[in-house]
């Protein structure tokens, strides 16, 4: 029963990020137009469990009229709204308290802010610490979303095997992280991984939209395209079971996904998701419309 969407509001970033699992970036194309968020939002109210309406990206920042509008509407049916940022443009507190003030008065219920050395470097007067404190003091909710590069650790965890080696971090090994960052780290036979640790693929709780239409359960794993079948229609038709990548996931994971279809792979990966990535992404030819936009892949 869906709770939440999250419009990925544009895949344009001013900055490019290692770790980005949409690759998004400076000339990343792919923008809502206010239409479509409107209509995005008014099919939400035929949706009964939905609560939530993010905004995203990308950084939604870059379009801040569009947003403010879209919040609106967003508002003004009901919906609580929460954003997420990299904080780019709280020059000063003062500065930041500006660009919040619009957010206040319409009732924003959380303002998340990467706070990261990925995002910001070492800094340790970063904009996100500007933005929060921002924040506080025009009574905004706001909270910090701190991402750790992937390194290269051993267990101590009783619930492994002591000394295996582990990944430390918490960056999801999708998209641009996949290109970017495995370098160093330790993998594992790609038949222990028989499950999806991260989504409910079976009955998710929230999807990302992104301007395509494309409706992501997992980045670039499509439920199908709300500019062909209306979004409430979709998450009432979907059964993960008939989903062509999510049937196979549920059943056994991305070993079972490469099984199904065949994909020729390595032998060993770093996580599940590095090893879900690479299979998803040769199977695009294939099933376009459920793997997309093939710009979060890293294709053209
Ligand atoms: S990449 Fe695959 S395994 Fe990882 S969370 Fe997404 S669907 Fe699950």
């Amino acid at each position: 029963m869906l709770q939440g969407v999250h419009f990925l509001l544009t895949y344009m970033c001013n900055f490019e990020c290692d770790h980005c699992f949409v690759y998004s970036g400076p000339s990343a194309p792919g923008t809502f137009t206010l239409n479509q968020i409107k209509d995005v939002i008014d099919e939400m109210t035929n949706i009964d469990t939905a609560e939530w309406v993010y905004f995203e990206g990308g950084e939604p920042f870059l379009f801040y009229p569009i947003m403010i509008e879209g919040v609106k509407i967003a508002r003004d049916q009901g919906f609580r709204v929460g954003i997420v940022t990299n904080s780019y443009f709280a020059t000063t507190k003062e500065d930041a308290e500006i660009w919040l003030k619009p957010l206040v008065a319409l009732g924003i219920s959380i303002l998340s802010v990467s706070d990261d050395p990925l995002h910001h470097g070492d800094e340790k007067e970063s904009p996100a610490k500007r933005l929060i404190a921002a924040a506080r003091r025009v009574g905004m909710p706001a909270s910090s979303i701190c991402i750790e590069k992937p390194v290269a650790g051993v267990s101590t965890d009783s619930t492994q095997e002591k000394g295996e080696p582990v990944i430390g971090g918490d960056t999801m090994l999708r998209g641009r992280a996949v290109e970017k960052l495995l370098e160093g780290l330790p993998k594992k036979s790609w038949k222990t991984f028989t499950e999806c640790p991260h989504e409910e693929l079976v009955v998710p709780k929230r999807i990302h939209v992104d301007p395509y239409g494309n409706t992501h359960i997992c980045q670039g794993l499509s439920m199908g395209n709300i500019w062909e079948v209306p979004l409430s229609e979709l998450d009432k038709k979907y059964d993960a079971n008939l989903h062509p990548i999510c049937g196979p996931l549920i059943k056994g994971g991305p070993a079972q996904l490469a099984k199904t279809y065949d994909v020729k792979h390595e032998d060993a990966y770093v996580d599940a998701c590095h090893f879900c990535y690479l299979v998803r992404k040769s199977l695009i030819g294939k099933f376009p419309q459920f793997l997309a936009p093939r710009q979060v892949y890293g294709l053209e």
